[in-house]
């Protein structure tokens, strides 16, 4: 995948004079090489209709560029409340998330959809493909919400699904697909804007092996064109296959963090 064919998603003119405040030090020092994820002591509770439930208790992570990160732990462990917390689909009771060395503590609803929409993929178990679009629109539609224009837009997403092994499947519409195929629409559509970093909530969780495989490398291949991956799994064939850092949360905490690490 060429970036070249993406002039502004990489390549924007990011300065650290935008930078709010900085984990590592008062405004003027000067700025250390920051990870893309940074989070301290992040909490979040759930208001259900039952008991408060505390899901996120004071988590720590930092995630450098270029990680494909997979992040574990037993059901109801809080794995997709901290995926939500990281892409701003929930916000925190407390704690800081900084993004490419970015305070994102003021940020609003607004600045999070452009961050969302501009550097923040995001790739969920359901697919949640608009069902009454063709895969082409789909895969278009973040395009043109970034502002690009719609001969860029459909260069861009032909090329894309081309290179994603989609072609052929433009015009269908996303019930005539394998589920498969529709995961892999839905990492097209989360990746067209080129996102600094990829949030996968159990993209796996609802395909069988030989699909999963296929949407496994897709985002294997995504990775190694440098985009930073963060996929909550509780799969650990899928994880052990990987061999790449695993973090693994229990009742809301990081238990565990290993660079080559196994699950289970
Ligand atoms: P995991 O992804 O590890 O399965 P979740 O983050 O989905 O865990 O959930 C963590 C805990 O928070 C669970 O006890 C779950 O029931 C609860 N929870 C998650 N979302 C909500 C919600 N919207 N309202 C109330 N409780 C929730």
């Amino acid at each position: 995948m060429s970036r070249a064919e993406a002039p502004d998603a990489h390549s924007d003119n990011r300065s650290d004079d935008r930078f709010g405040a900085h984990p590592d030090g008062p405004p003027g020092t000067p700025p250390a090489a920051h990870p893309i994820v940074r989070a301290r002591e992040l909490v979040k509770t759930h208001h259900g209709e039952g008991a408060p439930v505390k899901a996120v208790r004071g988590v720590d992570l930092d995630i450098e560029r270029g990680e494909f990160v997979a992040v574990t732990g037993p059901s109801g462990a809080g794995k997709s409340t901290l995926l939500h917390l990281l892409g701003g689909l929930q916000r925190p009771d407390s704690g800081g998330i900084w993004f490419d060395g970015t305070s994102l503590d003021s940020y609003g609803e607004a600045q999070w959809a452009v961050l969302r929409r501009r550097r923040i993929g995001i790739v969920f178990q359901f697919f949640n493909l608009v069902s009454n679009l063709t895969v082409a629109d789909n895969v278009e539609l973040p395009a043109l919400l970034a502002g690009r224009g719609p001969k860029r837009a459909r260069a861009d997403r032909a090329e894309l699904l081309e290179e994603l092994g989609l072609a052929g499947k433009e015009r269908s519409m996303p019930g005539e697909l394998s589920g498969g195929e529709q995961q892999r629409v839905s990492v097209a559509r989360a990746f067209v804007n080129r996102p600094l970093i990829l949030l996968a909530d159990e993209p796996t969780g609802n395909l069988d092996s030989q699909m999963a495989r296929g949407v496994m490398e897709m985002l294997e291949e995504i990775n190694a064109e440098g985009t930073t991956i963060v996929m909550v799994t509780h799969d650990s064939n899928i994880v052990n296959q990987m061999r790449r850092r695993v973090i693994e949360i229990e009742n809301g905490q990081i238990v565990r963090d290993q660079a080559r690490g196994v699950y289970g």
